[in-house]
């Protein structure tokens, strides 16, 4: 078996390394170390979880423990597509090039770029960035990239899913043709396969294991859930979650929940705290300095739960998680195998439970494909109580804003989208695609700020009150965001002019002014009758 030492990294390297306490390099180390340390370029097919960044860091502290920067001019340069993302990498700069002198620089959103100016004027070995920050140090002439001689492109496949796929192109053009190019990605998408032609010069192709091969130490499981009601759907997945949670007891001892969109990570969260769950939110809205002090907290085993969207969890490196909650059916099969990584870490036993509403099937039967076999079904937690098909039946069904029946159903990404009300578009939306140069606060929003689901307009029956307790109900919607309650508002509105048209009522109608046609006030009846 290979050994780190027979690897011909510097004895300094080495040293940290066994600090770290690593034995054996993983087998993306085996296969991009030696490739690199000859100068080659690399394309690791690796997701996150396999040893990837210090296949990268590690020859790159190599190669650059000799030598000196010059101001404004990096020597080498790693994209990362999340600011989390590129703090983690700096980290395994920090525990590697312990015992070599080496300067390093992290250009990230956030921070305030005197700061991130002062260090890149002094010169360093090492910058780590996210694409668009990059960008605008480079415009403002402040970096020179002009002395590159190793440029490393980490989670390709999430800068395509960004949209940084323009940026990363544009910052290959600037720096210098003769390059070492190091290039990581989960997957190859044609996208990601074009820019590899494009810019990668021969290099030495390492694929390792896929994740979803690998985690077989995680537990899996699905709750299928048919809400009561579709107005109703988030509180009462809040109650399921709750009651997965309590069942598990102190076997979960931390967990992250995962949710779609970012309004519900806050949403999730806040509704946790409130029952007295030790739980804070992570999204890419979020500035950075609660960002980075959340995730110190839920590192230290300080925090119990962590609310996260994938792109601000993506590839995040806790090595203890015992559960991985997911409130929504990620949207993308590749989402929900990263997502459940974060447990089962290194060899240790995890759990992950997902809610699986109808509309989410067909993203279901995504993952499952990807997994090659089927999630165990687990019953709901709440017993009948929480997902009562045949109370829903005996219900009237309610219309939504298109006038369409919105009861839940089995609903199917093929449906026409015109005729699904505005929220669901969100459910099934790749993930965001924002302008190219934006980050990852920006880089969120279209599929995480849509507005929440229409409320319907029949009232709650009896039956289904029983599953999402009143009380919880209520404090739900007190901390509904602002537009949640202009969709209230606008659906009393519409059920006052309907109970109008029912009762012949001829009092008010609200919104016409005093030049009120009087056909409009009449009722059907009146009106066939004339
Ligand atoms: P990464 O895929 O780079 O995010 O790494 C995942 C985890 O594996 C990190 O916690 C690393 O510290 C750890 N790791 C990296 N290389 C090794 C190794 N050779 N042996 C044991 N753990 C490692």
């Amino acid at each position: 078996m290979t050994q780190f030492s027979d690897l011909n990294l510097d004895a300094k390297i080495l040293k940290a390394i066994v600090e770290a306490g690593y034995t054996t390099p993983t087998p993306i180390q085996e296969g991009a170390i030696p490739a690199a340390l000859q100068g080659r370029d690399v394309l690791g097919i690796a997701q996150t979880g396999t040893g990837k960044t210090a296949g990268f860091v590690l020859p790159m502290i190599h190669a650059l423990a000799r030598g000196r920067a010059k101001a404004r001019m990096p020597r080498s340069l790693v994209l990362c597509p999340t600011r989390e993302l590129a703090a983690q990498v700096a980290e395994n700069f920090d525990t590697y090039s312990k015992y070599v002198k080496l300067t390093k620089a992290l250009l990230i959103g956030g921070v305030s770029f005197k700061e991130q100016d002062l260090l890149i004027d002094k010169g360093v070995d090492v910058l780590i960035a996210t694409p668009g920050r990059l960008l605008d140090h480079q415009e403002r002439g402040k970096l020179i990239l002009n002395d590159v001689k190793i440029m490393v492109v980490d989670e390709a496949d999430r800068m395509l899913d960004m949209g940084f796929i323009p940026d990363i192109e544009r910052i290959f053009g600037l720096v210098p043709f003769t390059r070492q190019t190091l290039f990581f990605s989960a997957t190859m998408a044609p996208e990601i396969e074009r820019i590899t032609n494009t810019f990668l010069s021969n290099p030495v192709k390492i694929e390792v294991a896929r994740q979803a091969t690998a985690s077989e130490t995680i537990e899996q499981g699905v709750v299928m859930f048919q809400p009561t009601r579709k107005d109703r759907q988030a509180s009462e997945k809040r109650n399921i979650l709750r009651t997965m949670i309590d069942n598990e007891g102190d076997k979960c001892t931390n967990a992250i929940i995962f949710c779609n969109r970012k309004t519900d990570v806050d949403i999730v969260s806040k509704s946790l705290k409130k029952d007295g769950y030790d739980a804070a939110p992570i999204h890419g809205d979020l500035d950075q300095s609660q960002r980075t002090r959340t995730l110190d907290l839920f590192r230290e085993g300080k925090l119990r739960f962590l609310v996260a969207s994938d792109v601000a969890a993506r590839g995040l490196d806790v090595p203890s998680v015992s559960h991985v909650f997911n409130f929504d059916v990620s949207s993308h099969a590749e989402d929900y195998v990263h997502r459940i990584g974060r447990t089962g870490r290194a060899g240790r036993d995890g759990k992950a439970m997902m809610i699986c509403v109808p509309s989410d099937e067909k993203n279901l039967e995504d993952i499952e494909r990807l997994l090659g076999k089927p999630i165990p079904r687990l019953d709901n937690p709440l017993g009948k109580t929480a997902a009562a098909p045949a109370a829903v039946a005996a219900t009237p069904a309610p219309t939504d804003a298109t006038g369409e029946d919105a009861a839940p159903r089995p609903e199917r990404r093929t449906r026409s989208r015109t005729r699904k009300p505005a929220t669901d578009k969100t459910d099934v939306k790749p993930e965001a695609k924002p302008e190219a140069r934006s980050e990852i606060a920006r880089a969120e929003p279209v599929r995480e700020t849509a507005p929440a689901p229409t409320p319907a307009l029949a009232p709650a029956p009896v039956t289904a009150r029983t599953s999402a307790p009143e009380a919880s109900e209520n404090t739900d919607r007190k901390r509904q965001p602002a537009h949640d309650k202009g969709e209230r508002r606008q659906s009393s509105d519409r059920g006052r002019s309907s109970r109008h048209n029912d009762n012949g009522d001829k009092g008010v109608v609200v919104g016409l002014g005093d030049h009120l046609p009087g056909f409009i006030a009449m009722s059907f009846d009146e009106r066939r009758a004339e």
